[in-house]
């Protein structure tokens, strides 16, 4: 059983459109050409779940706008058939309807939102991005936040470690999920962090960027019982998180609460 606890789909008319900008936003910010493992739509994530060796996703969409939540719940709330795929739902810390809004999401039994404080234009350690953590914490929802650098956007970043690390300061960290091993491309930083404060991690998306030891050090700071693998598909195909994690010498047992026993907690764990 694997689960990838972090990957993006978007509905089928905007989903091949919303790869092709992504995909220009890396190039243009740091030249990159990055290869999907999927085609943005959830047919497609299917078919790479499939083929890669993962049996259950977590999708992240990120509300970047104050009127998109409406939509992107919808959609979340569509796609999820607690099987093969589960999504995430999300909103922006700007919206002037915040807590009727995660009222509603922990209501429809969303376990979980994504934000992302680059994309959504707000700090990490905003005001309004700290009520929005809290109040997700008090009703027991987990909060994915990408954290460090990012690919499609150059510094200075509104989720690295420094805004984290404000944020984490004035909220409940148990249910925080910090993307990316906790600070991506800040790995000494990440280290700081998670030494810190009491938050999750995900593997993803970091294979090609980390030394290996570091990788290794992390999970083993962090502890396995707080490591969720994850790819970042279609940024990272799957199938190469999950050899780098093998390949980083992890026990079976910390591979198994990483593959997916600490997410069947997350996810079906009352
Ligand atoms: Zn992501």
């Amino acid at each position: 059983m694997v689960i990838d606890f972090h990957v993006h789909a978007f509905p089928d008319k905007i989903a091949r459109r919303t790869i092709e900008t992504l995909k220009g936003n890396m190039y243009n910010a740091f030249g990159l050409r990055a290869d999907v493992s999927h085609d943005g739509t959830v047919d497609d994530l299917r078919r790479s779940m499939a083929e890669n060796g993962v049996d259950l996703s977590v999708i992240m969409p990120i509300a970047t706008k104050v009127t998109q939540y409406l939509t992107i719940n919808a959609y979340a709330e569509k796609i999820t058939d607690n099987r093969k795929i589960i999504s995430f739902a999300s909103l922006h810390p700007y919206q002037d309807n915040v807590k009727e809004v995660l009222d509603g999401i922990a209501a429809r039994g969303f376990r979980g939102i994504k934000l992302h404080p680059d994309y959504q234009g707000v700090f990490a350690d905003d005001e309004k991005f700290i009520a929005l953590v809290r109040r997700a914490a008090e009703l027991g929802l987990y909060v994915t936040i990408h954290a460090g650098k990012d690919m499609g956007v150059p510094p200075p970043n509104k989720g690295s470690a420094r805004h984290l690390r404000g944020l984490l300061n004035k909220t409940d960290c148990s249910r925080v999920i910090l993307a990316h091993m906790g600070a991506f491309r800040e790995w000494d930083e990440a280290e700081g962090l998670i030494e810190d404060f009491c938050v999750y991690i995900d593997t993803s998306v970091v294979s090609r960027f980390i030394d290996r030891e570091q990788y290794i050090r992390i999970i083993e700071k962090r502890g396995a019982d707080r490591v969720l693998f994850g790819s970042d598909a279609p940024w990272e195909n799957p199938k190469d998180s999950l050899a780098f994690l093998k390949a980083s010498g992890v026990s079976d047992t910390e591979y198994e609460l990483i593959t997916h026993a600490n997410a069947e907690r997350i996810l079906f764990g009352g």
